[in-house]
């Protein structure tokens, strides 16, 4: 959890345990928030806290991989018998063979790796780390071939201004690669450097692009393909069964005056305000 997120009721399986990182993404959400160290005490309270309300958990936050004590955490979530463990990364402390393996027999059962591109020359530029890239990918790579079958990898590509036209060439890739889950990521104004309207897509637009280039991995059955944060109402009516809401509630969400009459509202918590002031809401239709 977010130290924003604390408080009895707002437990969350999605576990802050990073405060550094050794990309520096031009749109991270995370960019603009403190992430304190927390102390592996800390997080072990949390990792208890976690378990009494849920039987999975993933940890994340600014790049979880580089704290010291990463195994000394995972053995504890391991003891305490949670059916599903998860970690969200850059993976690029992963294109290390030992690394890779050593996370994957340390009772890991989700791994989420993030690209930003296709090509280096979009990936780095996005993370501003030159060679980053060719770690990820050689990270991917690496889980692909050390995994078993119960451990699943699902590689994010967050979508925005700068790779947008690289997504065909992205799925292409990831499905050479044999990956059979994707999640592509509305990236939202959360931070001062994703409130630049260079960055940041319309949701239409960019939903438009997504499913258009899911569609056929879909319908052939080749990849699982969500649209995370591509709001009901800025997607087609054929791709709204692919939206998948981020499942950590953002204060900074409202509703909008469409909310009212939506089918969707048990799903969807509504629009970004930091959204709104980029683009309105002229584009969100039922
Ligand atoms: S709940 Fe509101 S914001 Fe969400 S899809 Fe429906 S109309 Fe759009």
């Amino acid at each position: 959890m977010h130290s924003k997120m604390k408080g009895k009721n707002l437990i969350s399986p999605y576990l802050y345990i990073g405060h550094a990182c050794n990309n520096n993404c031009l749109f991270c959400s995370e960019a603009d928030s403190k992430f304190p160290k927390k102390t592996l005490g800390q997080i072990k309270k949390e990792i208890l806290s976690v378990r009494k309300k849920y039987n999975f958990i993933n940890f994340m936050g600014r790049e979880p991989t580089l704290r010291e004590d990463f195994f000394s955490i995972l053995e504890f979530a391991r003891s305490k018998k949670f059916k599903k463990i998860g970690i969200t990364t850059n993976g690029r402390l992963l294109s290390y063979p030992g690394f890779a393996k050593k996370v994957l027999i340390s009772g890991v059962n989700q791994i989420g790796i993030t690209l930003n591109g296709a090509t280096p020359k979009t990936h780095d530029f996005l993370t501003q780390v030159p060679g980053s890239f060719e770690q990820t990918l050689q990270g991917i790579k690496n889980i692909v071939r050390y995994k078993t079958k119960n451990q699943s990898l699902l590689i994010n590509f967050p979508l925005n201004k700068v790779n947008a036209l690289e997504l065909n060439r992205y799925l292409a890739m990831i499905e050479k690669l044999k990956i059979k889950e994707t999640n592509i990521l509305h990236v939202a104004p959360l931070s001062r450097g994703s409130e630049k309207k260079g960055m940041i897509i319309q949701m239409r637009k960019g939903g438009n692009i997504a499913f258009n280039s899911a569609k056929i991995y879909i319908k052939e059955n080749r990849m699982k393909i969500l649209l995370v944060e591509f709001l009901p109402c800025s997607l087609e009516k054929k791709a709204r069964k692919y939206f998948f809401p981020c499942l950590e509630k953002n204060p900074q969400k409202i509703r909008i005056s469409l909310c009212k009459k939506c089918p969707y509202t048990s799903k969807c918590d509504g629009v970004l305000k930091s959204y709104i002031k980029m683009y309105g809401e002229k584009e969100f239709k039922l």
